[in-house]
């Protein structure tokens, strides 16, 4: 070697010392031009190996046969192989899982002068990583696939930038939704004024379990349990949120149709004794808030035992729904009519005095005067029927359980049957206008 190429010949050595990798140049006759410490001590090629000067690529072949890197087999064999291949040299990449469980990815590439290069990488922290997390991801699909979930991202601007599972909740492909405001593809154009997501959304807060109202791609109501967390970008800034819906459809649906069950009277639908006390104690602890009288009114059909007796219970039954039907109808939504027995009903009129529960009370019984009621009977086709009209009007002062309003409301029931039925009569603290 002259004295220019023993100088290259160190500066190359230098260089490939420095690179992160294990490298080898081999000349064409397959015997080593240069190596650097880190292909030594990736391959564990003890300095034995290297005691008479660079080795061959047989020398380096028949020690890795012999350790049983190329598996089974005579190592003279494997190592001639190796040689063969070596000839026909075109440019390849291939890992190689050594005994000792350490995966190399090694990358070779022909030279023009007949040699070539070869560059050794440990790739076993970088495969065992990529393992783990397609465990992880294979794992997070299964259970997005087995449950009733969907996982979804949204940017700053509400739009999704990335679903999976959503096709087997909402019936939507994701590519559908993807680039969608979130709100309006679940609950329609104008989003859902008032929702408790939206309102965590804008003050950027996480969501826990909210149960919402949504429509699927049918349109038929869907009940998803969202829980989300803002996305913040690499500056801290604001980027959307991330989250997981839960179909929660089947257990609302039960929950609601249980509660109608414990709530409602099943033959006309109006709220029972226990909604009605419930409504009745939310009411009082708002009326001492606002100041304002309340009245409530209990309703008595007349000569109820009649209809029965005349023309069976189940023409009876239709005019209970009737009933029921007039005063719904007739009545505030914020009012509450509730079935307190068999054939009375109460009355719960918020923000009303004795004049206006008085007046209100006038105009149901009217209503339910001129109700004709279709029986079905061939002989009786249609019924009209009255009811007696008990009004008591509560004062926000005055502390008075249930019970005791109810007490009074009979009163008035009672004085009306005594005046004749068909009529209203007010009792209570109240003069007119209170
Ligand atoms: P009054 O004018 O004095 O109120 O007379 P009334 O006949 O309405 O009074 P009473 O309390 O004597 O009778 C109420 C009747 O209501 C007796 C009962 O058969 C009937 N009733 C109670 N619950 C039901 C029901 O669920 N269905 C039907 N069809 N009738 C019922
Ligand atoms: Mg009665
Ligand atoms: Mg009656």
């Amino acid at each position: 070697m002259d004295k220019a190429s023993a100088s290259d010949q160190g500066t190359l050595q230098t260089i490939i010392d420095f690179l992160p990798g294990g490298i080898t140049l081999f000349n064409a006759e397959q015997r080593v031009v240069v190596c650097n410490q880190n292909f030594r001590a990736l391959l564990e090629f003890p300095d034995s190996l290297f005691a008479d000067g660079m080795p061959s690529l047989f020398d380096f072949a028949l020690f890795n046969a012999r350790r049983g890197e190329y598996g089974e087999g005579d190592p003279e064999t494997l190592a001639n192989q190796v040689c063969e291949r070596a000839r026909g040299m075109k440019p390849h990449v291939f890992e190689r899982l050594r005994p000792n469980g350490t995966i190399l990815e090694i990358r070779g590439e022909p030279l023009p002068s007949g040699g070539w290069v070869t560059i050794y990488t440990d790739i076993t922290d970088r495969k065992r990583n990529e393992e783990t997390l397609r465990r992880v991801k294979d794992m997070m699909t299964a259970a997005i696939n087995f449950s009733p979930t969907f996982i979804w991202e949204i940017d700053a601007q509400g739009n999704y930038t990335h679903l999976q599972g959503v096709e087997h909740i909402l019936g939507f492909a994701e590519t559908e939704l993807l680039g969608q405001r979130r709100s309006a593809t679940l609950c329609g154009p104008n989003g859902c004024p008032g929702c408790e997501v939206g309102k965590l959304m804008q003050a950027r807060q996480p969501i826990e379990r909210l149960v919402v109202e949504a429509k699927n791609k049918a349109g038929a109501t869907v009940w998803l349990s969202t829980s989300a967390q803002p996305v913040l970008d690499k500056g801290g800034h604001y980027a959307g949120y991330r989250g997981v819906d839960v179909d929660v459809t089947e257990i609302t649906q039960a929950r609601q149709a249980l509660e109608q069950l414990a709530l409602h009277d099943p033959l006309t639908g109006l709220a029972n004794r226990r909604k009605f006390s419930d409504r009745f104690q939310l009411e009082r602890l708002r009326q001492a808030r606002v100041g304002l009288p309340l009245s409530l009114m209990l309703v008595d059909i007349d000569h109820f035992k009649q209809v029965n007796d005349n023309w069976g219970h189940i023409v009876g039954d239709v005019c209970l729904k009737a009933v029921a039907d007039v005063l719904v109808s007739h009545l505030r939504t914020l009012d509450l009519v509730a079935r307190f027995g068999g054939e009375e009903f109460l009355v719960l009129l918020s923000d009303a005095n004795a004049r206006e529960g008085a007046l209100v009370a006038e105009k149901l019984r009217r209503a339910l005067e001129n109700k004709v009621i279709e029986t079905g009977l061939e002989a009786q086709p249609t019924l009209q029927i009255t009811a007696s009209f008990g009004v008591t009007t509560l004062l926000p002062s005055e502390k008075l359980s249930l019970q005791a309003v109810i007490e009074r409301a009979d009163g008035a029931v009672y004085a009306a049957k005594h005046g004749g039925r068909n009529q209203v009569c007010s009792v209570g603290s109240a003069a007119p206008g209170a």
